[in-house]
């Protein structure tokens, strides 16, 4: 069974290039093969598939041959791909106590209250320019310091005095 996790509508094995393409142009994935943990490979035979891959749906995608033609009705790429986002919880023990709504700063800033005790969750989006690697999970400290502490501290002054708790980061 070939890597490809996919199989097409069309014959397996197309003259040249441009039949290939054509194939794929306007043929509908018909099988998807499930790679098991122990190696085992079960193929799934269906009329219609669902792309439900999360942030890795745009690189599924592709792999089902959407969006790697210039011409034809699967030519558009689906445009979902992976964004690292930090979370960071900080305790701030003169925030802005229980009342505290979810604030949303125009700049993509946010916070909200997490528990009783003094806890927020705070972050925001970076720039386009500055879009973090997608290799990892660390989490930038500094990003907290240079981009979100500044812009909760002016929404809300309590945060000027603030500890940074924990923080997380995943893909969206
Ligand atoms: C840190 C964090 C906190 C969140 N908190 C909240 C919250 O509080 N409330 C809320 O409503 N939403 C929250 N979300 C968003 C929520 O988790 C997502 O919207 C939701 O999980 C999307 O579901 P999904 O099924 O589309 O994708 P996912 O849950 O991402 O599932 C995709 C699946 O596809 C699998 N997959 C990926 N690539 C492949 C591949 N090549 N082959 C086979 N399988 C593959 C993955 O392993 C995964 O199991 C949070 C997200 C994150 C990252």
């Amino acid at each position: 069974m070939s890597d490809c996790p996919f199989r097409w509508r069309y014959k397996d094995n197309p003259q040249d290039e441009s039949e290939d393409e054509a194939n794929r142009m306007w043929n509908r994935v018909i099988e998807a093969h499930i790679h098991l943990d122990d190696g085992d490979v079960w193929p799934v035979d269906a009329c219609n598939f669902v792309i439900c891959a999360g942030p890795e749906s745009g690189h599924v995608a592709t792999l089902a041959g959407i969006g790697v033609t210039p011409t034809g009705e699967l030519s558009m790429p689906l445009p979902v791909a992976p964004r690292k986002r930090y979370v960071y919880c900080v305790h701030a023990p003169e925030g802005p106590g229980l009342a505290c709504p979810l604030v949303v700063d125009p700049t993509g800033a946010y916070f909200r209250r997490e528990g009783y005790g003094g806890h927020y969750l705070c972050g925001m989006s970076p720039d386009e320019s500055e879009e973090p690697a997608v290799d990892n999970l660390e989490v930038d400290h500094d990003f907290f310091l240079d981009r979100v502490w500044p812009i909760i501290a002016k929404r809300a002054s309590a945060f000027e005095n603030l500890k940074v708790m924990h923080k997380w980061t995943d893909f969206f």
